[in-house]
């Protein structure tokens, strides 16, 4: 990719039952009218999304973010209880049929996790033994359902742990998207130098801007992606099934038609990847560690060397 054009490379991330069931769908379309391919990151086990709303009570700020956002409007009744008050549904396994179409789409499907809500709350303090379950398992479903290896995964929540980088690393995966960051790098966790390659998300998601106060409408949030993604430069955004495919679609297909109105080339991930993957030694071996950035409850895994602007205000001169 060359340095002075406009990348921008979609991940999807499906983290619920919902967003499976009609946030998928709905992408898939969007996406199909527009020629454009996407990663999707499939939450492969139980929808516990109910177990999240416990947060509400426990974790300070939570509810504020909840609420600016309106992540109970955009995630609906039913998965804020699921897993709770209510059964937790099975999320890959209730639609075997949407890996046929994503891949039919010509989209690259990997895991997001075996249980998101347990991965987010405890991939950190998991021993390695747990890691290696909590991970397999995924793996093992995607096997079942897609009938192959997944050749990628995307960390819940941008949760990480050294175990988990060293479990990756066990599989013949291509590439992990589990971090914030400005460009693919190999990851250095606690002192573990990880064999295989990093390509983090490098815009902040929806919500952030949102929770964060940055955007205050959908306007604001297409002028800052306009702004930001109108900059040179290899950038990925993360968008949730259960937004952008959902209360959110009219918004995204706003935004692709803005960019593609102002050249914005798109990419995949497995191509961004591919491309850093075929001249190794210039791949940047980079230290992340768990920080809080604007918007996110709950620390998520940075590249260090881009922590400063990560952590900053977005900057909101765009947005107004
Ligand atoms: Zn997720």
């Amino acid at each position: 990719m060359h340095a002075d054009q406009c990348v921008l490379s979609l991940k999807v991330d499906v983290d619920t039952y919902r967003g499976m069931e009609a946030g998928v769908p709905a992408l898939i379309r969007i996406l199909a009218r527009r020629r454009v391919r996407a990663a999707f990151f499939i939450a492969m086990g139980p929808d516990n999304s109910g177990r999240a709303v416990i947060r509400f009570f426990t974790k300070r700020g939570f509810l504020k973010k909840m609420l600016r956002s309106n992540a109970a409007g955009m995630y609906g009744i039913r998965t804020a209880l699921s897993g709770t008050l209510l059964p937790a549904r099975q999320i890959a396994r209730s639609f075997p049929g949407r890996f046929r179409a994503l891949l039919d789409g010509g989209h690259e499907v990997g895991v997001h996790g075996y249980d998101h809500v347990r991965w987010h709350d405890g991939i950190p303090r998991m021993g390695p033994e747990e890691t290696r379950e909590e991970f397999g398992r995924a793996c093992r479903l995607f096997r079942e359902i897609a009938g192959g290896e997944p050749a990628c995964s995307a960390a819940p929540g941008w949760a990480c742990s050294p175990r988990q980088l060293a479990v990756q690393d066990e599989t013949r995966m291509r590439y992990h998207s589990d971090t914030r960051g400005a460009e693919p790098f190999l990851p250095v966790m606690d002192g573990y130098r990880a064999a295989h390659l990093q390509v983090p998300t490098t815009l902040p998601t929806l919500d952030e801007l949102l929770g964060s106060g940055a955007c205050r409408d959908a306007g604001d949030l297409l002028r800052y992606y306009a702004g930001a993604i109108g900059r040179p430069g290899t950038h990925v955004l993360t968008v949730h099934a259960e937004a952008e495919g959902m209360g959110w679609a009219g918004w995204f297909e706003a935004l692709l038609d803005d960019l593609a109105s102002r050249g914005v080339r798109l990419a995949t991930m497995r191509e961004i990847a591919e491309e850093a993957l075929a001249v190794p030694d210039r791949i940047p071996r980079r230290e992340i560690r768990m920080a809080e950035i604007p918007g996110r409850a709950g620390p998520v895994a940075v590249d260090a060397a881009s922590m400063e602007r990560l952590r900053a205000a977005p900057t909101t001169r765009i947005c107004r």
